[in-house]
């Protein structure tokens, strides 16, 4: 899409601090980060969110989790843990309509989510 953000960084039109790109998935650095450690994993289609999904985009989304895993494994998380976090619409706090994955790490979580 072409006014969407993270289709603009996939593109290359906007920088990013990438940590893993392959046909289709990217993983950046969050520009404001929330935790030490806070990175994105996004599908290179352009999925506005989660609540449209098609059943046949589930093997790319186990895809998008589990590179979510090995990089947080990779970058220091894998003892400790971290946090994997999609937010979906007004109501869960989504500000890109581009469906991503929040990994953050290095520090301790509260929960529930204000
Ligand atoms: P959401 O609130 O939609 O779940 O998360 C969007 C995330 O994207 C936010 O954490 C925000 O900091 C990040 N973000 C927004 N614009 C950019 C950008 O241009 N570059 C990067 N690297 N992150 C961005
Ligand atoms: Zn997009």
């Amino acid at each position: 899409m072409s006014d969407c953000i993270f289709c603009k960084i996939i593109a290359g039109e906007i920088p990013s601090k990438k940590i893993y790109e392959d046909d289709e998935l990217l993983a950046f650095h969050d520009v404001n980060p929330a935790a030490p450690l806070h990175f994105l994993v996004i599908p290179k289609k352009h999925i506005p969110n989660i609540m449209e999904l098609d059943e046949a985009d589930a093997p790319l989304m186990g895809k998008l989790l589990f590179k979510g895993q090995e990089l947080a494994a990779e970058l220091g998380c894998a003892e400790k843990g971290a946090r994997f976090v999609i937010n979906c619409k007004s109501d869960g706090g989504q500000t890109v309509d581009h469906i991503h994955l929040h990994v953050l790490g290095g520090r301790r979580m509260a929960w529930p989510p204000g």
